[in-house]
């Protein structure tokens, strides 16, 4: 394969890195509007995943099977998909290199390989993952062990934890508590369940008003929250996960917690290839205009998704707002025009505090409150659950991964 393409050009004049959420949704928009565009995909994987449903898959309320399909089955028609990885970038001359040794000159390049799972960073946690009862809904190949632990638990210590941020889906983890404990205290079980929560920082969420709620929920399921809590090693074998505990003073120890069930969610990286590129800032991010979304010292160049430097909340939501925002902002830089659309940082994390209902926690830029529906957002509601586990799936499928732009009003340039 790779002496096959070795040393080979591909010239194109809209490349997308990744075939993601952010790579198909915006391939398929941007056709979507001119299908005439040249537009060329480099993705590796023969299979597209939508992961926010894994968070239901370990709690038993989604199927596995629902949440992938073949690349080929969600690639945009018109779209060139190349199947390989981008080792390396260089914007200056407008180069990608190829894992097989190609290379592609672009026009415009626009940066979607989300972010890496750091499963490393965590000691013996490659080895322990999937059995022993260490899990994590993080992984398409553990999300149904999740579950499987949940139904077969009796009694004993469940652990969930929560590494520092910036992570995808900030609410995740603890979705994934929410939805066990839910699950033990309608079978009787969990009276004898000791639930505790490890958080390698200082708060349950991110956007304060979504709190107080929150603690409701953990305060009915009697869970202990344990703050500045990271995980660093996990012994499967031994069911024994250490944790470095940082106290008021700053001083670390390390401490040992048995446990029976760990839900793990693991530390979360930008990709090596941007990382080591001059598109990243200090913490490897892709660098991009808060608003515009084009990188900042590369004009030719803008990110979404997830490998975004920007503080929005790394979401499937946030992709569904930044598409049409890079859309008609590259379109316009094309044609010599200024860039009319700015995002306003949004991002939703629908919360799955009990099986049947939602906190849909929607926010933008320094936490402010954008909600979509005209009601009191810090309430559990079923219809947001009907959203969460029936609407968004099919949403995504039939709507955002075809170019359908549903619910994605942003703002102007004033
Ligand atoms: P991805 O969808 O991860 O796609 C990145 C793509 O880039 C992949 O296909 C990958 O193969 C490819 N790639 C990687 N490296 C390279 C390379 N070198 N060259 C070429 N291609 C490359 N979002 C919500 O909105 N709501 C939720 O409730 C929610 N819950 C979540 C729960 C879980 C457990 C998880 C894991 C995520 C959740 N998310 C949720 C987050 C959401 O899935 C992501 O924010 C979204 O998928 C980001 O899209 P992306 O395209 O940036 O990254």
């Amino acid at each position: 394969m790779q002496d096959q393409h070795w040393g080979q050009t591909i010239s194109a004049d809209i490349v997308v890195i990744g075939g993601g959420t952010a790579g198909i949704g915006f391939a398929a928009s941007l056709l979507k509007r001119d299908p005439h565009l040249n537009v060329t995909v480099i993705e590796p994987s023969a299979q597209h995943y939508y992961q926010p449903a894994w968070t239901l898959v370990g709690g038993g309320a989604h199927e596995l099977k629902n949440t992938v399909r073949p690349m080929a089955a969600v690639m945009p028609r018109q779209a060139h998909w190349v199947q390989a990885a981008v080792s390396s970038v260089d914007p200056e001359n407008r180069l990608l290199t190829l894992d097989d040794g190609r290379s592609v000159s672009y026009q415009n390049l626009i940066v979607c390989p989300g972010l890496r799972l750091a499963w490393e960073k965590i000691e013996g946690l490659q080895e322990a993952l999937g059995q022993h009862g260490v899990t994590s809904n993080y992984s398409y190949r553990h999300a149904a062990y999740t579950w499987q632990l949940v139904k077969g638990l009796r009694g004993g210590k469940a652990i969930f934890t929560q590494p520092a941020v910036p992570i995808k889906c900030a609410g995740a983890p603890q979705k994934a508590l929410y939805l066990s404990c839910d699950h033990w205290l309608r079978h009787g079980v969990l009276k004898h369940v000791d639930v505790e929560f490890n958080l390698a920082g200082a708060a349950l969420f991110g956007v304060a008003t979504f709190v107080a709620p929150l603690m409701k929920y953990i305060e009915k399921y009697r869970a202990r929250l344990a703050f500045n809590s990271n995980l660093v090693k996990v012994d499967g074998p031994a069911q024994t996960a250490w944790f470095e505990v940082r106290d008021a003073a700053g001083t670390v120890t390390l401490q040992a917690k048995k446990f029976d069930l760990l839900h793990v969610v693991p530390p979360q990286v930008s990709p090596d290839f941007i990382r080591q590129s001059s598109l990243a800032d200090a913490a490897g991010w892709c660098e991009v205009d808060v608003h515009s979304l084009q990188h900042v010292r590369y004009p030719d160049v803008f990110a979404l998704g997830d490998v975004c430097s920007t503080s929005n909340a790394k979401t499937a939501a946030a992709v569904r707002k930044q598409i049409v925002v890079v859309a008609e902002n590259v379109l316009a830089l094309r044609k010599q025009q200024p860039l009319p659309l700015k995002y306003d940082g949004y991002g939703s994390c629908p919360l799955t505090v009990e099986k049947g209902k939602v906190i849909l926690a929607e926010f933008g830029y320094a936490g402010k409150l954008l909600p979509t529906f005209p009601l009191e957002p810090t309430v559990a509601r079923r219809s947001a659950w009907f959203l969460k586990a029936t609407l968004l799936p099919w949403f995504y499928w039939n709507g955002m991964l075809k170019g359908r732009e549903w619910l994605t009003r942003v703002s102007k340039v004033d």
